[in-house]
């Protein structure tokens, strides 16, 4: 009797559930415990023995752990720029505040050269940098840090003279609190014959941002976006913070950030917009952003000049990788090309089982509407029962339905309770479960129920028969 996939999970040192699952993704329905032919076993074993020499490489995948320890790493530390969000309520003068900036600190030289967006950039400031991120607004803000990316060393928030605090510069300071970062605040519009600073100064003391003046900590300073007036004064106090928070960064090691923005362009493909936080990048470093990886072919200014050379806390647009990474997306240089590609291959395939897993599960409940979108020829159905008799009388049954060209398609059968392996076969293929006279095992149970595998148990057969043609036509029963 040949091995079945425990003994070769064994050998291979993966889940029985995995060599099941891989089973299944080349073609052969299989259980743990059914011995598997002499073919299958040599192509599961060619597939694994590319796998198992990358074993060491599947380690790095893990980009966030990777980013963490560049991070961490505390040799050659040296200052570097601060990284600022602007932030506030709608109107109330980001958009205009940036802009100033932007063409009031463009040095002579750069004067001529054409202005490109790239989410970010930097200006000089005392002989000082200051990188700001053009991105207002904290609902992008936010999803960047649900993506792992803390990218802000300071907030800016913007409140109008004239209109006060408003929701947005509410949710704004709640959002730069929980990434704690701290908060200057800058009173814009006192141009404005309305305008009244000391109100807003009022406002904020009930969200904990009190000036130095009343006894708190926090700098505020009084702008007017519009004309220019105190800006100088508000890039003082950055770089004054910058100070205080005393940030550093190793430009000594391998370059190690976050994705600010990507997408596909029609002549140099993917486009992304990085923001270096670890090390210097150079053109032509190995490199893993997200799910993708490639090699920096270009890097560019946020001036759209070619630079061959980034250090820390500087924007740079890059070209040269395999797919548009998403904003957010960490991203870490490699020291060579080989590993890079093996652990962004073995990240985009992780990401891929994850779509599948949270994304496409097919239920009763849903089946008639995922058949109407089309996309279906056949319900993927398994069958377990207590004796080979129903199982057989079960599936002969299912295989009769038709309902508008869509048939019912048994992709495994078998006597016994409803296992893990079931379940992830269910998953992997987008399948139901049925059980006749038998239940899942508690672990079964608890892995249907994480992954979202539909498992209906019945006593009767003509009810399971009847309860899927139902699906089938819409017309299923709410379950209680
Ligand atoms: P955002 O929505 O926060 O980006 O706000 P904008 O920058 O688009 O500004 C909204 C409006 O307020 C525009 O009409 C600006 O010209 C005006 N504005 C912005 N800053 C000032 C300022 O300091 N003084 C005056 N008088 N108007 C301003």
């Amino acid at each position: 009797v040949g091995m079945n996939a425990q003994d070769l999970g064994k050998i291979l040192h993966r889940e029985p559930s995995e060599i099941v699952k891989k089973l299944f993704m080349l073609g052969v329905m299989a259980n743990q415990n059914q011995s598997l032919d002499k073919d299958t076993i040599e192509i599961l074993a060619a597939d694994y023995g590319i796998a198992a020499k990358e074993k060491v490489e599947v380690d790095v995948a893990d980009i966030d752990k990777t980013f963490e320890e560049e991070s961490n790493n505390t040799d050659h530390l040296e200052t570097r720029p601060p990284v600022v969000t602007i932030m506030g309520h709608v109107d109330h003068g980001k958009t205009t505040l940036l802009d100033h900036l932007r063409h009031s600190h463009i040095t002579a030289g750069e004067a001529g050269g054409i202005t490109q967006a790239i989410g970010a950039y930097q200006l000089k400031h005392q002989g000082k940098t200051i990188t700001f991120l053009d991105t207002p607004g904290h609902a992008a803000f936010t999803e960047m840090r649900a993506r792992g990316a803390d990218i802000t060393d300071i907030t800016v928030l913007v409140v109008a003279a004239d209109d006060g605090v408003m929701p947005q510069t509410i949710e704004a300071i709640h959002h730069a609190q929980a990434a704690k970062t701290p908060i200057i605040v800058a009173v814009n519009k006192i141009d404005k014959p309305g305008a009244n600073p000391n109100h807003v100064m009022e406002q904020l003391t009930e969200y904990g941002l009190i000036p130095e003046d009343w006894g708190g900590d926090t700098i505020f300073v009084q702008i007017s976006a519009k004309f220019g007036k105190n800006i100088d004064e508000l890039l003082d106090m950055i770089l004054l913070q910058s100070e205080v928070m005393e940030l550093k960064a190793n430009p000594q090691q391998n370059a190690a950030g976050s994705v600010i923005e990507a997408k596909l362009d029609q002549g140099k493909g993917s486009v992304a917009t990085l923001l270096i936080q670890q090390g210097t990048m150079h053109t032509g470093d190995p490199i893993v952003v997200g799910n993708t990886f490639g090699r920096v072919r270009t890097m560019e200014n946020e001036r759209g000049k070619e630079i061959k050379k980034a250090l820390p806390s500087t924007p740079v647009e890059i070209t040269g990788l395999s797919d548009v990474p998403e904003a957010g997306d960490r991203f870490v240089v490699f020291d060579d090309e080989k590993t890079a590609r093996a652990a962004g291959e073995e990240r985009a395939k992780n990401a891929l089982m994850e779509e599948r897993r949270t994304k496409n599960t097919v239920t009763l409940d849903n089946l008639f509407d995922t058949m109407k979108e089309g996309e279906m020829k056949e319900v993927d159905v398994i069958i377990k029962a207590d004796v080979q008799g129903s199982v057989e009388a079960l599936a002969n049954s299912l295989k009769k339905i038709e309902v508008e060209g869509v048939r019912v398609n048994i992709i495994h059968t078998a006597v016994g309770a409803i296992n893990e392996s079931d379940v992830t076969l269910a998953e992997a293929s987008n399948a139901i479960i049925i059980g006749f006279n038998v239940r899942p095992t508690p672990q079964a149970k608890s892995q249907a129920d994480q992954d979202n595998v539909d498992i209906r148990l019945h006593r009767v057969i003509y009810n399971a028969i009847d309860e899927i043609e139902h699906a089938m036509k819409g017309k299923l029963e709410p379950t209680y």
